[in-house]
């Protein structure tokens, strides 16, 4: 079976490949097969817009048979996340990528630096939401979480998003000084994707 990936996230293919790849035949993004994955993220939580993202990408799929016609089975797969500050936000991280919406990730990393200035109050978490849907519409889905603090400035060029900014308790350094496969052992889509991997 193949998997199709909502998202066009370079990082979060990367991740989500290294997790599951054993599972499938092949895993692919939106963009490897010409589509487009765009859903509006108007949900109230990750699991909604991952629902959104994923069901979003399937109609795509069966709207164009001269794309799903090649590839055989398949099943969509789609990730929500987001970063939830306590003092900023605190459980609405859901809108996390709105609210610092400043257009790239070293814009919002300075804007959520800014706000939070020298609060000591820096505990926050990331949390995932992943969707897998097939063709007939069953779906199977899960949730992540992973636990830290924003520190006062960036450490590590790794990652993506808030990586460099984010000290991972489970890790003791922050997701940007952390290889790829250690941030993959403790992150918050990678405790999604194992959760999914589960009922596979
Ligand atoms: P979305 O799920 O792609 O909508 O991401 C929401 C926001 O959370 C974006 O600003 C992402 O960069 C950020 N984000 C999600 N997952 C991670 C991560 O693993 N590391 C750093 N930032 C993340």
């Amino acid at each position: 079976m193949v998997l199709i990936l909502a998202t066009h996230n370079k990082n979060k293919v990367n991740e989500i490949k290294a997790i599951l790849g054993g599972k499938f035949d092949k895993i692919v993004s939106a963009d490897e097969i010409g589509l487009t994955a765009q859903a509006e993220e108007i949900g109230s939580t990750f699991f909604q817009n991952a629902l959104l993202k994923a069901n979003g990408l399937l109609v795509q799929l069966k709207n164009k048979p001269e794309i799903s016609g090649k590839i055989g089975d398949y099943a969509v797969l789609s990730d929500d996340s987001g970063i939830c500050v306590d003092a900023l936000f605190g459980a609405r991280g859901v809108n996390s990528n709105r609210y610092f919406s400043e257009g790239d990730d070293k814009a919002n990393r300075t804007h959520m630096l800014k706000m939070l200035k020298d609060n000591p109050k820096r505990h926050a978490h990331f949390e995932s939401s992943v969707v897998l849907i097939y063709p007939d519409g069953k779906v199977l889905s899960q949730n992540g979480i992973t636990e830290g603090e924003i520190l006062q400035e960036e450490k590590g060029s790794g990652g993506f998003g808030y990586d460099c900014i984010f000290y991972s308790y489970d890790l003791n350094k922050s997701f940007g000084e952390a290889t790829p496969q250690e941030k993959n052992t403790v992150s918050h889509r990678a405790r999604a994707l194992n959760n999914l991997l589960k009922l596979l």
